[in-house]
């Protein structure tokens, strides 16, 4: 069996001890269906650090399943890091990323590896319908893909999240990205190659909560936007020029008025008016300034990833290796 008919199908965990029991067999069947087509899957659980039984539940579901391997995290890395620490460990054949909620269906993965098969590299699933997210999450969604998609120069999908199949090249590529403020939606974009959109509707979460709330969904679209654009610090500079500009119409118009009516001393207001305006122009510009400052800071201390707490590889015949160096 060569290594174009492995898939691996990599799923982070953050607290889905509810979930996973109820996703498991499903993804079982799935595997069953694969095997008959020629595919040996495999499936990889990270547990990203799990405050939850998840870590015990993984563990009963890998005892009664020799196809599944396990990675638990030192602590939460948050779900870009659990992803790719889990991709790290897929040392041949491809990769299938998938939510562990049950909002990306694992009953689609054949038609990802049929893509695979026909020499795609990136088979990535496109939301065709959102079931249970407000209308505020969907809306911010579909403003944050058109920005990045303005801002980035590399190609971001809309409506595509990290539900995927990476051919082995592929993968092989997203592994040398080892940058700490990981934008998984453009580092997919970045690696290129031969890609193709899978339409999915994406279903209700199985149970528990989404991890991602206002403030997280926030941070992660300023990760999205400096990682893959410094529009922002070029913006800064155009509001520089334009306000020094307006500023030196408005000295041309004074001094004018100055010399043809005299000089009376006037215009507090205005003067407060600038000022306070000013001042907001320039600290909008250091705060810009500061995020890229803060992610230079981030990169420079040169820290590893991810710790691993435990590796536990699946006893059925190897596809997965021991982990790389990191
Ligand atoms: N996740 C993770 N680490 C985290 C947060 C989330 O591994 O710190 C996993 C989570 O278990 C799930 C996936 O990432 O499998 C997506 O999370 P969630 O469903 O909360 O996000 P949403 O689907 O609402 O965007
Ligand atoms: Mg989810």
């Amino acid at each position: 069996m060569s290594a174009r008919d492995r898939l691996t199908i990599v799923i982070a965990a953050f607290d889905e001890a509810h979930a996973l029991p109820v996703l498991h067999p499903r993804i079982a069947a799935v595997m069953e269906t694969l095997a008959a087509d020629g595919i040996e899957a495999r499936v990889l659980y990270v547990d990203d650090g799990s405050g939850d039984a998840t870590w015990q539940v993984l563990q009963g579901i890998a005892a009664g399943d020799a196809r599944v391997a396990l990675l638990r995290l030192s602590r939460n890395f948050g779900k870009e890091v659990a992803l790719t620490a889990g991709l790290d460990m897929v040392t041949e054949g491809a990769a299938m990323i998938l939510d562990a909620d049950g909002q990306d269906p694992p009953e689609l993965i054949p038609q990802f590896v049929a893509h695979w098969r026909n020499g795609y590299d990136d088979v990535h699933g496109t939301r065709m319908s959102r079931e249970g997210e407000s209308w505020l999450k969907r809306s911010t969604a579909h403003l944050f893909y058109r920005v990045i998609q303005r801002l980035a120069k590399t190609p971001v999908p809309a409506d595509t999240g990290d539900y995927r199949l990476l051919s082995p090249r592929a993968l092989d590529g997203l592994r040398q990205l080892r940058e700490r403020h990981r934008f998984m939606k453009g580092l997919f974009g970045w690696i290129g190659f031969n890609r193709i959109a899978v339409p999915y509707a994406r279903e209700q979460r199985i149970a528990g909560q989404t991890k991602f709330g206002f403030w997280r969904l926030w941070n992660f679209a300023l990760d999205g936007v400096t990682s893959f654009s410094t529009a922002p610090l070029r913006l800064a500079t155009y509001v520089g020029v334009f306000t020094a500009c307006g500023a030196f119409a408005f000295a041309l118009y004074v001094i004018g008025k100055a010399l043809m009516y005299g000089d009376r001393v006037a215009g507090w207001p205005t003067m407060m008016a600038v000022i306070l305006f000013l001042g907001g122009v320039q600290l909008v510009a250091l705060g810009v300034i500061g995020e890229y400052l803060g992610r230079l800071y981030e990169e420079s201390k040169q820290r590893p990833l991810y710790l691993v707490s435990v590796w536990q590889p699946a006893p059925a015949p190897a596809v997965l290796n021991t982990p790389p160096d990191i």
